[in-house]
């Protein structure tokens, strides 16, 4: 059985490195808040070319914190308008709602599998504040022309970068690009730790030293409470484990990256369509998803084959149950590509004998 993903595996290469540093840990006591985060924050923000990088508890937090404090900063208020894709993990729509202003669903590009720039125009009201840009399975949406309208409009532009740490847009490090960006350290993303946690960067002086305070109580002086705060902080166990993959994040990236090559060469299925890659930015294959109108029979086939694979994601969150209010909402490219996408195994653990017999599988679907 070849396993969609094997977090076990994964990180078994790092295992002496991160034993070393657990053992300081438990020798030092010093658990929140400490030298191990501020050593990742540092090395963070110099890894995506930023000012400021500020360790939370989940990617989720990291885009509620973002909302959070631009509210406190004044540049966004309870129910204004912010457009998000549809087509996302819903953690990018519950930042919105929860800090109660009103997510406003666009469609995507059938190509990036992003936010379609034409879409935002069509979108955007007298109350709109924000565009959130989601750059789905490791690879960005066309930056040139979202960051454009933005501009054009005076809204803030932040990025979901939970899926693609690494990846460039003419050269542009993601989290680098918009006003800020929210990045998530869950297992399963290509720098995972274990547990949750979460990152903001930015290169904003105001907006970094906000939430700061706001991660930790409001407070930047210990029982002086300037804002209503939240308890959102990155543990020292999972900063010190994050530094140690961060080292090896490139490697881990160029890997994936042949890995794609392989499939993207190999894979020869007119029942089958490829993901697209873009000359002007990196990818980092988080995710690679393929398209067919057979999916759910394609899965079936693949599982009989031992090749166990994911669906990113079977629903846009318009049409969740969550969302009942927009659920009569139309966005024909999220829908059409939730019905026909599907994930096959691609990580540093997938043995070139294993990708060959993948795309075999595929190829005699
Ligand atoms: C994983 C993910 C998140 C949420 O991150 P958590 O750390 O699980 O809270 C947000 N947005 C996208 C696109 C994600 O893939």
């Amino acid at each position: 059985m070849i396993k969609y993903l094997e977090l076990n595996k994964v990180n078994a290469p790092y295992r002496a490195e991160i034993e070393d540093k657990l053992k300081t840990i438990l020798d030092k006591g010093w658990y929140l808040l400490g030298d191990e985060l501020e050593q990742f924050e540092r090395l963070f923000a110099s890894y995506c070319d930023t000012k400021h990088a500020i360790g939370v508890a989940s990617g989720l937090d990291a885009l509620k914190l973002i909302i959070k404090g631009y509210m406190e900063l004044g540049l966004l208020g309870e129910g204004d308008e912010v457009i998000i894709p549809s087509f996302t993990f819903i953690a990018t729509a519950l930042a919105v709602t929860d800090c109660h202003l009103k997510p406003v669903f666009a469609d995507i590009e059938t190509g990036s599998f992003n936010i379609d720039p034409k879409e935002i125009r069509d979108k955007i009201t007298s109350r709109t504040r924000a565009v959130i840009a989601v750059h789905l399975y490791g690879q960005t949406g066309d930056m040139a022309e979202i960051e454009k309208v933005c501009k054009q409009n005076n809204l803030l532009l932040i990025e979901d970068a939970a899926q693609a740490h690494g990846a460039t847009f003419i050269g542009k490090k993601v989290g680098s690009i918009g006003d800020a960006a929210a990045f998530s350290f869950y297992p399963g993303k290509n720098l995972g730790c274990m547990g949750d946690g979460g990152a903001i960067t930015t290169n904003d002086d105001r907006l970094a030293e906000m939430v700061t305070a706001l991660r930790n109580y409001g407070s930047r002086v210990k029982y002086e409470h300037l804002y209503q705060g939240i308890n959102s902080r990155l543990s020292e166990i999972q900063a010190a484990i994050l530094s140690v993959k961060l080292k090896y994040l490139d490697e881990e990236i160029r890997t994936r990256n042949a890995i794609a090559t392989n499939y993207l060469r190999g894979i020869k299925n007119p029942k089958v369509r490829l993901p697209s890659v873009h000359e002007d930015r990196s990818h980092t294959w988080h995710i690679f998803a393929i398209q067919s109108y057979e999916r759910d029979r394609l899965r079936t086939y693949l599982d009989e084959k031992g090749i166990q694979t994911q669906i990113h994601y079977p629903a846009p969150v318009h049409k969740q149950p969550a969302y009942a209010s927009f659920n009569s909402l139309e966005l024909p490219v999220s829908e059409n590509i939730a019905r026909s996408v599907l994930s096959i195994p691609l990580n540093s653990m997938v043995s070139e004998e294993e990708q060959d017999y993948i795309i075999k599988a595929i190829n005699e679907f």
